[in-house]
């Protein structure tokens, strides 16, 4: 099995909107299974299809309790508010404090074809918001506030001419 690259913030792909799965074929499952290697070998804790360049409305996820895949996903509601030190495998090397809601309930479908119906809290919560994110084609330097996102504009500028030596936390998860 292969694994894929991962596109990175410029990458036009992770702009557009994805479009939903309408079969679960043959190729459904192995991308799935191609995007979880690429999620454990980065390491991050979820990953959008748009990250590894296919346009398909799925994300796949692991937050410590085995590996998930979320198919045509739909956040159906959010509750609370809950900040946590969170990076994007799209924007490596950095992570912000960002404020979201603290609990989400989301619908899709499973890899095998089933409805998912999930209530997620905190870690798993923040997981599918940022994945839900991505397939909308958002991506979270659009979740920072002001001055977070001055910050995150000129260290960005700076990789791009071959210059930034900021780090990220340790203590984060990227998705
Ligand atoms: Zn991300």
């Amino acid at each position: 099995m292969s694994s894929f690259a991962i596109r990175l913030f410029g990458d036009p792909v992770l702009r557009q909107p994805t479009r939903p799965v309408t079969e679960i074929d043959a190729a459904i499952v192995r991308l799935c299974e191609e995007m979880i290697e690429t999620m454990y070998a980065a390491p991050g804790v979820g990953l959008a299809a748009n990250q590894v360049g296919v346009a398909k409305r799925l994300f796949v996820y692991d937050v410590g309790e085995g590996p998930g895949v979320v198919i045509n996903p739909e956040l159906v509601e959010t509750d609370g508010t809950w900040s946590y030190f969170e990076g994007c495998l799209s924007v490596p090397e950095l992570a912000w404090d960002i404020a979201r809601p603290k609990t989400v309930h989301l619908r899709g479908i499973g890899l095998d074809g089933e409805e998912l119906d999930i209530e997620a809290d905190e870690l798993l919560a923040r997981c599918f918001l940022h994945e839900v994110d991505h397939l909308d084609g958002i991506l979270v330097t659009e979740r920072l506030d002001p001055e977070q996102r001055k910050e995150a504009m000129r260290v960005l500028r700076q990789r791009a001419v071959g210059s930034s030596s900021l780090v990220a936390p340790a203590a984060r998860s990227d998705l």
